[in-house]
């Protein structure tokens, strides 16, 4: 028998062991450190709010309907209330909301009326090549002009919670750099993706989903075909002939044929320190993030107009260490008691890294203030809870390119080893569900 080793049993080791073990000739072993599979998809349910850790909601990219139908769960995805198309962003201490289409962004007074202008100029700018490592800052102000860097900054810390000014374009937002480059310019492309999306019937499906549980049900879900050794941390890696060998905190060695390491870099570097020296000093340079997210509940306030939606995300610039509130109960039934809201505050990120370590109550009231001034919330909450994530969000930042194809050599020399998860090709859940190629065989052995 074929034997894969899983290091890791968030999305991306579940989800590849969930594909390699449909083979019948392999056996799949999933090693996870902590006492429960799932990673950063955590749905903690407390006082009848539920408290989503990492993703609030996943895009149903091709990946994941192919993962849920292999599953058999699509009857228990529950698609986003329409309402979540609307989104706010803060600026200057208020709330603005985000236009929905070029005609609505032209009257918007989201940016300036010539950064305005200026945008949507965007149609007419020649297609130049921006550096190999230029910066989403760099590429915005390139297309877009200066002005609508502020908003892109906003909206990227809404991903990545990382500094627009250091993430690398063509790691961070590839796609966007296809459509430059196939139409020339990313307003054209985008319009035209959009018709072609309305032309297969695609554009009236719900651009979130969750599960019926909350995004935990994914890991249950997957977890009802992988079975991961939950406590079993990984501690070094080393090759014994042809083949891997882990060990493990309690001494104990597990080995296979294929090794596929699915923690974040950070820890892949640690554990990969006697198989490649430069490998795992590539590894070690690839930075994350941390997120502090405050939840907080209070009584629904129906006529409160910036309170509905998806929710919003702060200018960079704004005086607070806030990077944006998501309106969790607007998304989904069932995430906040009846006649009750659930906000999930998000503070931190490479900009306020220092938040991490600062006062619990310095940060629930970093994230009220927020939500009072910039959404007119009321200022009483009857639910607070706060979750600390220290490496949360990778960052792609300028040079991840380069260090990605250094890394893919070093790999490359190593017959059996994959490197999955976030940390390299796409931060979003969504990017580490797709079906892994599997290696030949034969040249493994
Ligand atoms: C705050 C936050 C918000 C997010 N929001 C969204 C969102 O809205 N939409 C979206 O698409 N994505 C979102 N994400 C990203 C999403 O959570 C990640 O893409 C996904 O969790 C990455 O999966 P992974 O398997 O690569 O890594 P992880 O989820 O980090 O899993 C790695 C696993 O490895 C285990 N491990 C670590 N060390 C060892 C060891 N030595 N031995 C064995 N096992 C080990 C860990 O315990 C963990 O279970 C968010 C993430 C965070 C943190």
């Amino acid at each position: 028998m074929h034997r894969v080793l899983v290091i890791g049993a968030g999305p991306a080791g579940l989800a590849h062991a969930f594909w390699r073990s449909r083979d019948p000739r392999t056996e799949v072993v999933v090693l996870e450190a902590s006492d429960r599979p799932g990673g950063n998809v955590l749905s903690e349910r407390r006082d009848g709010y539920l408290c989503e850790w990492g993703p609030q909601a996943v895009r149903p990219t091709a990946a994941f309907e192919e993962l849920t139908a292999a599953l058999g769960v699509e009857d228990l995805l529950v698609p986003s209330r329409p309402s979540v198309s609307r989104r706010w962003v803060g600026r200057r201490g208020r709330l603005i909301e985000m236009p929905s289409g070029p005609g609505g962004f032209l009257t918007s007074g989201v940016v300036s009326l010539p950064s305005r202008l200026r945008a949507i100029g965007e149609l007419f700018v020649r297609s130049s090549e921006g550096a190999v490592d230029e910066s989403v800052a760099d590429f915005v102000a390139r297309r877009f002009g200066k002005g609508m860097v502020p908003l892109a900054g906003a909206m990227v810390s809404g991903i990545f919670a990382g500094k627009v000014e250091d993430l690398e374009m063509r790691s961070a937002f590839p796609a966007m750099l296809d459509i430059e480059r196939e139409s020339g310019s990313v307003l054209k492309g985008m319009a035209k993706r959009a018709k072609a999306r309305k032309a297969r019937g695609e554009s009236s499906k719900p651009s979130l989903v969750t599960f019926d549980r909350g995004m935990d049900g994914l890991v249950a879900a997957l977890c009802g075909h992988v079975a991961p050794r939950c406590e079993a941390p990984a501690q070094r890696i080393g090759r014994e002939g042809s083949r891997w060998v882990v060990e493990l905190a309690s001494g104990e060695r597990v080995d296979g044929d294929e090794l596929v390491v699915t923690v974040p870099a950070w820890i892949a570097a640690e554990l990969l320190g006697d198989v490649d020296a430069d490998l795992t000093a590539e590894l070690a340079g690839i930075p994350s993030a941390p997120i502090v997210n405050v939840y907080l509940g209070q009584d629904r306030d129906a006529g409160n107009d910036r309170l509905r939606g998806f929710g919003f995300l702060l200018d960079q610039s704004e005086a607070t260490a806030v990077l944006g509130t998501i309106y969790a109960s607007e998304l989904f039934d069932g995430h906040a008691p009846d006649g009750k809201s659930l906000f999930r505050v998000m503070l931190g990120g490479a900009r306020h890294p220092g938040v991490l370590d600062a006062d619990e109550q310095v940060v629930r009231d970093a994230a009220a203030a927020a939500l009072v001034s910039y959404g007119r919330a009321a200022d009483e909450f009857d639910f607070v809870h706060t979750v600390r994530i220290p490496r949360a969000i990778p960052q792609y930042v300028r040079g991840h390119g380069a260090r990605m194809e250094r890394i893919d050599a070093r790999v490359a020399r190593h017959p059996g080893l994959v490197l999955a998860g976030n940390s390299y090709r796409g931060v979003a859940l969504g990017d580490q569900l797709g079906r892994p190629t599997p290696l030949d065989v034969a040249e493994v052995a």
